[in-house]
């Protein structure tokens, strides 16, 4: 086989837009300090975890899983407090729904509406859907939102969906609400306000599901602690749920998925506790980065902080860190408005202060 003509036929096949795209890097993090990814630290008892190995005894491999996750489902509905005559859509983590979101909107000419900087996957998984895909800058300096930028892109682009991450990810703000209800009430198309961080906030727009017929929330119980079970849902009028479901892979949520979720959902006061103390911790390393010198950390309502470093300082702050065993994510380069930030995950105790102490040294 020429190598050439293997280039020529990939040059030939596969569409511009995603030969254009780098793949999704996950830098690797063995044996270190992880506080890039906005995991949970806190892990499970001995019993918890003997507990949980003993329900998987039931579970059998040969069989297909439950197609629609039913025990799941309930379970989701009572833990979480999806609100009674809402449909509900489960995803292998919110990725995957936002995938479905785009197969079923995806019109020649769809366009999907987002804030920036702002969660990547929107953007991505319109380009993977051949949606056009508009970013409004947020305000430089406080990261709100920039409602007649936004106003008139709703009324330039007439998208057919609108993503806003709340908190948002990666600057850590919870955008003001009644802008929020502003942008639903001016929207042509979806809205899907995605709390990713809701164990981290005392706000939600899940109580006003049914208010506005294009009204969706989005989550996941990656941040709440069960980052591995890849479990996203999405809750709405069950009108739209039926179509959205449409474009759902049979089986997408598979038998040791469904069982391990229902199993902590069982245990949600574990999970509860452990994100209450990393909302205590994330003021605590609030603080402490506001002590050091020429840091500057943004208010958050998830659980990371998002911090600008001294101008250029970003590369070796981040290149430092990993020389001590401490993974973070370096956000400087990947957006104009986030020139020499870092956005920290909270992380244990021991492991923020051991943060604390490398940018010490560092700085
Ligand atoms: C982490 C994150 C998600 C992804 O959640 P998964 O369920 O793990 O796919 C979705 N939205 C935002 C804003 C996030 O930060």
């Amino acid at each position: 086989m020429e190598p050439d003509a293997l280039t020529a036929l990939i040059e030939r096949l596969v569409r511009p837009e995603i030969q254009r795209l780098s793949a999704y890097h996950v830098p690797p993090a063995r044996g270190m300090i992880k506080l890039d990814a906005m995991e949970n630290p806190y892990s499970w008892s001995d019993g918890l975890r003997a507990a949980w190995l003993e329900t998987l005894r039931e579970v059998t491999l040969n069989r297909y899983p439950d197609p629609t996750a039913g025990e799941l489902c309930q379970r989701l509905r009572a833990s979480m407090e999806i609100p009674e005559g809402m449909g509900l859509l489960l995803g292998n983590g919110s990725d995957e729904l936002i995938q479905m979101l785009a197969m079923t909107l995806a019109r020649p000419g769809a366009k999907v509406l987002t804030v920036e900087p702002g969660f990547v996957m929107y953007r991505l998984i319109a380009t993977f859907a051949g949606m056009d895909y508009v970013g409004v800058p947020l305000r430089a300096g406080d990261f709100t939102l920039d409602m007649p930028a936004l106003l008139e892109a709703i009324e330039r682009e007439r998208p057919a969906i609108l993503y806003l991450a709340y908190p948002n990810n990666p600057t850590g703000n919870r955008f003001d609400s009644d802008d929020l209800v502003r942008l639903i009430e001016a929207m042509p198309g979806l809205v899907v306000i995605d709390e990713a961080y809701a164990p981290f906030t005392d706000y939600s727009f899940l109580g006003l599901l049914g208010d506005w017929p294009n009204l969706l929330v989005m989550r996941t119980v990656s941040k709440m602690g069960l980052a591995g079970l890849r479990l996203g849902y999405l809750a709405g009028p069950p009108t739209w749920i039926e179509q959205i479901d449409k474009t759902r892979l049979p089986y997408n949520i598979n038998v040791l998925t469904q069982a391990s979720a229902r199993f902590a959902l069982e245990h949600k006061a574990v999970l509860d506790a452990q994100t209450q103390a990393i909302r205590a911790e994330r003021v605590q390393l609030f603080e402490a980065l506001r002590e050091l010198p020429a840091l500057h950390p943004y208010p958050s309502e998830a659980n990371f902080i998002l911090v600008r470093v001294p101008a250029g300082r970003a590369p070796a702050l981040f290149e430092g860190l990993k020389a001590r065993n401490i993974l973070i994510k370096s956000l400087d380069g990947s957006h104009p408005l986030l020139a020499d930030c870092l956005r920290l995950t909270v992380g244990a105790p021991e492991e923020n202060a051991a943060l604390i102490e490398a940018l010490r040294e560092l700085l």
